[in-house]
């Protein structure tokens, strides 16, 4: 049955904030059995070659994705383009533009943290761990403040010092909704709503995110993702029935040392789901 499919759609690599590579990424999920895997790195498209060719080696079904960083009524929200065309030009100058920022706020993000909490280096501690010098994130700040034992884990990094209202934490505004899905769009792709449960958004808010989502032709909605609670895998899956949203499914996987759950050792969708990889079918 398409729904209990081992598709694995939204993961990262060393391209943007994941501590593997593409190729090593590859073959860690078909290890895991793996049957239709996406790389969706954030705001880059430039591992996805590698990945295409590792992935036709391990005879493991792929489609191109990303995972784009986008503002919205004030609040960071992460949509995933699936099944694009990683060279298409719209799409590559409106990812450009949407990095563009992040070296200025990487500084910004280290200034804060040696004046608020007095930790220094930061911003060098930071790109030891970056393995793309156009995709510096708060991940790479996460995990040199746990190399200098300011925190346990990564998880604590963002709680303490890097989440909205925290010392560390920069404002900044990335793309448009309505781009985001542009560039996706005209890249072929479709748009999907990363991990929903997660923004710090009220009730009325998300349903008119995606409502807005829906109006510019966005088709799907994570349901089961690394980021949410059983209880929310549920409960995006009635919205999505409801909204008429396909479901995705993805681990979000950054890193074997420290991740909610490893590539494809996520529960399947439920069997009343849409599975959104129903328009690659010809693939499986
Ligand atoms: P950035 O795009 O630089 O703002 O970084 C966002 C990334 O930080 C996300 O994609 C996650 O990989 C990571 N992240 C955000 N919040 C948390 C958290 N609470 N625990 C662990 N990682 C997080
Ligand atoms: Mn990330
Ligand atoms: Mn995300
Ligand atoms: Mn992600």
């Amino acid at each position: 049955m398409l729904s209990s499919l081992n598709a694995d759609l939204h993961s990262h690599s060393t391209r943007s904030d994941g501590v593997l590579t593409p190729s090593a990424l590859a073959e860690r999920a078909k290890r895991n059995g793996v049957e239709l895997w996406a790389l969706t790195d954030h705001d880059e498209v430039s591992g996805i070659a590698e990945a295409r060719a590792a992935a036709a080696d391990l005879k493991m079904p792929f489609i191109a994705g990303v995972e784009i960083s986008v503002t919205w009524a004030g609040k960071t929200v992460h949509i995933v383009g699936l099944g694009i065309d990683e060279n298409n030009a719209d799409l590559k100058e409106g990812l450009r533009q949407t990095r563009s920022g992040r070296e200025r706020r990487a500084h910004d993000i280290a200034a804060e943290l040696e004046k608020a909490a007095g930790i220094r280096g930061a911003y060098e501690g930071a790109m030891q761990y970056v393995g793309n010098p156009d995709l510096i994130s708060r991940s790479h700040f996460a995990r040199f403040l746990v190399e200098k034992g300011v925190c346990k884990s990564v998880s604590d990094v963002f709680q303490h010092y890097l989440a909205d209202g925290k010392p560390g934490f920069v404002a900044h505004r990335w793309a448009k909704l309505s781009d985001a899905l542009g560039w996706i769009q005209q890249a072929g792709g479709v748009a999907v709503i990363a991990h929903p449960g997660r923004y710090d958004l009220s009730d009325v808010a998300l349903t008119a995110l995606m409502e807005e989502f829906k109006q510019l032709g966005g088709v799907a909605i994570e349901t089961v993702t690394g980021s949410h609670t059983p209880d929310q895998y549920a409960e995006f899956h009635n919205i999505a029935r409801r909204m008429q949203f396909d479901s995705s499914r993805g681990s979000d996987f950054h890193s074997p040392d420290d991740c909610e759950v490893d590539i494809g050792f996520l529960p399947a969708l439920k069997p009343s789901a849409t599975p959104v990889w129903h328009r690659w079918q010809q693939l499986l």
